[in-house]
């Protein structure tokens, strides 16, 4: 067994665990492998021990890897970094999932550049409530606009929203954080039907954002060690 696919197990199981304690389905929480910085063939190592979706952070690395690794059926590629305008079309062509967009313009980009005759790209909105580590991410106030512009793209399908908070060793103010998110991600549920994904949670955090009702932990020195 790989050293990944060990870890891989391990993962698998603190995701069960959460699940158990928290009365949750554990086919209702995604895993999703954060690889950014790590090679192909640590990657592929993760494809044989039965990881589907991988998230990146970087589009021209992403895009190699991904080339690397076409000949694996039903990999699963989620963009999950900051977007500048000029990297939009290599995300609308290479990827079937968005966690970043935090604005307009970059929204229109993607619905413009993804090819009609394949399946929309999935989308969720990086939403910035108080104390997010990065300054990127829409406010609270701009959340119900921008998710009403993306939700009339035609190539684009709104699924939930992604967030990054703040790292604090203060487990009580962690999970004020997430079940905040979580109002968030019901009230766009109720509004826009298709949104089932709640995307929170990482390496040092994943089993508070379970307990909060998080959908898809992102995850990656847990399972491919730390980055350099
Ligand atoms: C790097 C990264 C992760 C994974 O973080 P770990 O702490 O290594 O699990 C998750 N989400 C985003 C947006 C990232 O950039």
């Amino acid at each position: 067994m790989t050293e990944v696919a060990t870890k891989l197990t391990q993962v698998q199981k603190q995701i069960n665990d959460a699940c158990n304690q928290a009365n949750r389905d554990p086919q209702r929480v995604t895993l999703l492998a954060v690889s950014k910085t790590k090679s192909a063939q640590l990657i592929q190592q993760a494809i044989d021990a039965g990881q589907r979706h991988f998230g990146e952070n970087y589009v021209q690395e992403a895009v190699e890897k991904i080339q690397q690794l076409a000949h694996n059926p039903e990999l699963i590629w989620h963009f999950i970094g900051p977007i500048q305008a000029n990297k939009t079309r290599l995300i609308a062509e290479n990827f079937s999932w968005v966690h970043s967009v935090d604005r307009e313009k970059i929204a229109k980009r993607l619905n413009e550049q993804r090819a009609p005759n394949i399946t929309p790209l999935n989308v969720c909105l990086q939403v910035n409530i108080s104390g997010e580590q990065s300054k990127s991410g829409v406010n609270q106030d701009d959340i119900s606009a921008l998710a009403d512009f993306i939700n009339n793209c035609k190539h684009l399908r709104l699924r939930g929203i992604m967030a990054i908070p703040e790292k604090t060793d203060d487990s009580e103010q962690r999970l004020h954080r997430f079940n905040s998110l979580f109002s968030l991600y019901q009230q766009l549920q109720q509004r826009y039907p298709d949104v089932d994904t709640l995307s929170m949670g990482m390496s040092n955090d994943m089993p508070e954002a379970i307990a909060s009702g998080s959908t898809m932990v992102r995850i990656g020195t847990a399972i491919f060690g730390k980055r350099d």
